[in-house]
């Protein structure tokens, strides 16, 4: 039986819902509707001008409607008077091809057709900083090997077991929240589940800890390298595959007990690993955090080639137990939905061509890395992550080729936006010439 919003409403004494869904950069759009209006809208969709959104739409398009997932339902524990809905965006009387959440949905049948349902976790790094953005908001936060610090964790303790709370009653199953590796970084982890459901709780969890952050006069940010000195915001995904209720990535015959299954996805994600750059790391500043200098506690925590490992975190990828593989390419600013989306379909690609990631790597990449002949480099920018991306037949058929080309057509124009700013170093480095 299909969920009555309106009966929920009631039940859980919802005053109003948010609508809200993801758009092609990310951000969260959303209308905020009163409970006696919900299942109206719930049918007929809440109405939205797409151009005025990250969506690759005309201003003379016909309205955008988002049609809320009765099944995503959260109500805010922090103000439960609201109840926040995913949607699906819908136009013409036909689903936008291009919607993130549908991409991903798109994907995940065709995972489904194969017999596979694909579980995701991910940890989304963060950092408290100043109400203005200028700075870490803990003044006392400047050691240079921060992470884990129980002090500068304790002096955070009303915010982040705010949002772990919520994470309890929502039923998430939160497990650990720390001090990460960068002054005023924190982490905190929730299980894996259906890459669906994680979808939803990445984008849901970035608003959380932003409105709770605003709570308490702070500021988060999941921008991928806010300071330049200090480590950057990753968003790693734990990755495994399950049919039947098995989860087909684990074999105990298998080399750190994965699966060839196992084995083969990862292949396949290698294969598209400079591809899917322009997804997993979307901003301009992605790049300062891959490919990036060794930063004040000694490592930069995010990989710069194409390489997978064992329980290892200088790689790509990491396989830090049997049945699952990390995936440390993406950031802060990767889209909840894209980000798995295309690991998916290249994970997939890899499995129907029984594709093969060569021998692991046991070295410290950081410092051997050089050693390593044939390793492929990641992007350096977005542009050459946006022209490999554009080249990739895998990640075009199987995101979908209108999809593709809006994502291109607007990333391209955020390149050019970027490359008309004069900046102080070329000044510096060039007034003198
Ligand atoms: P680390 O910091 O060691 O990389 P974390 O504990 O921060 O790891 O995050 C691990 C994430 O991986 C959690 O979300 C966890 O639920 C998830 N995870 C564990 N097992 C699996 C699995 N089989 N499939 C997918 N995700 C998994
Ligand atoms: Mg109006
Ligand atoms: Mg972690
Ligand atoms: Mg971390
Ligand atoms: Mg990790």
């Amino acid at each position: 039986m299909a969920i009555d919003l309106g009966e929920a409403a009631k039940d859980k004494g919802i005053k109003y819902f948010l609508i809200s869904y993801t758009d092609l950069f990310g951000v969260q759009r959303a209308k905020l509707v009163p409970a006696q209006a919900i299942n109206a809208m719930a049918k007929a969709g809440a109405g939205f001008a797409g151009f005025a959104t990250w969506l690759d739409m005309s201003p003379a398009n016909s309205d955008l409607f988002a049609v809320p997932d009765p099944e995503s339902l959260i109500q805010l524990p922090w103000k439960p008077e609201v109840g926040w809905l995913a949607a699906d965006l819908w136009m013409d009387g036909a689903l936008v091809d291009q919607a993130p959440r549908t991409v991903l949905k798109r994907a995940l049948a065709r995972a489904a057709d194969a017999g596979f349902e694909m579980k995701t976790g991910v940890e989304c790094e963060y950092f408290l900083i100043t109400a203005d953005g200028q700075g870490v908001s803990d003044p006392a936060d400047t050691a240079a090997k921060p992470c884990y610090d129980q002090q500068i964790l304790m002096r955070r303790y009303d915010v982040i077991t705010e949002i772990c709370d919520c994470m309890l009653a929502l039923g998430w199953k939160p497990y650990q929240n720390d001090h990460e590796d960068a002054n005023g970084q924190f982490e905190m982890n929730w299980e894996y589940d259906n890459a669906l459901v994680t979808a939803d709780r990445h984008a849901f969890f970035k608003y959380m800890v932003k409105a709770i952050a605003e709570k308490h006069g702070l500021r988060a940010t999941f921008m991928p390298k806010p300071f330049i000195n200090l480590t950057g915001n990753g968003c790693h995904m734990h990755v495994s595959l399950w049919q039947g209720g098995r989860n087909v990535f684990e074999d105990e015959a298998g080399a750190l007990g994965l699966s060839a299954t196992g084995y083969q996805f990862i292949a396949g994600v290698m294969a598209e690993a400079q591809a899917m750059c322009a997804l997993t790391n979307p901003a301009v500043n992605s790049y300062k955090r891959i490919n990036a200098p060794v930063t004040l506690s000694g490592a930069t925590w995010s990989p710069n080639t194409v390489t997978y490992t064992g329980n290892n975190r200088t790689h790509m990828i990491r396989i830090p137990e049997s049945g699952r593989f990390e995936f440390r390419l993406a950031d802060g600013a990767a889209n909840p939905y894209l980000l798995p989306a295309a690991v998916l379909v290249a994970g997939l690609d890899g499995i129907a061509n029984g594709k093969d990631p060569g021998p692991r790597l046991d070295i410290n990449m950081y410092t051997e890395g050089h050693k390593v002949r044939g390793a492929r480099k990641l992007p350096l920018n977005l542009l050459d992550a946006l022209r490999t991306l554009e080249k990739s037949a895998v990640l075009k058929e199987g995101l979908g080729s209108a999809f593709l080309s809006s994502y291109l057509k607007l990333k391209h124009d955020d390149w050019n936006a970027y490359a008309r700013h004069l900046t102080q170093w070329e000044r510096e480095t060039t007034l003198d010439c």
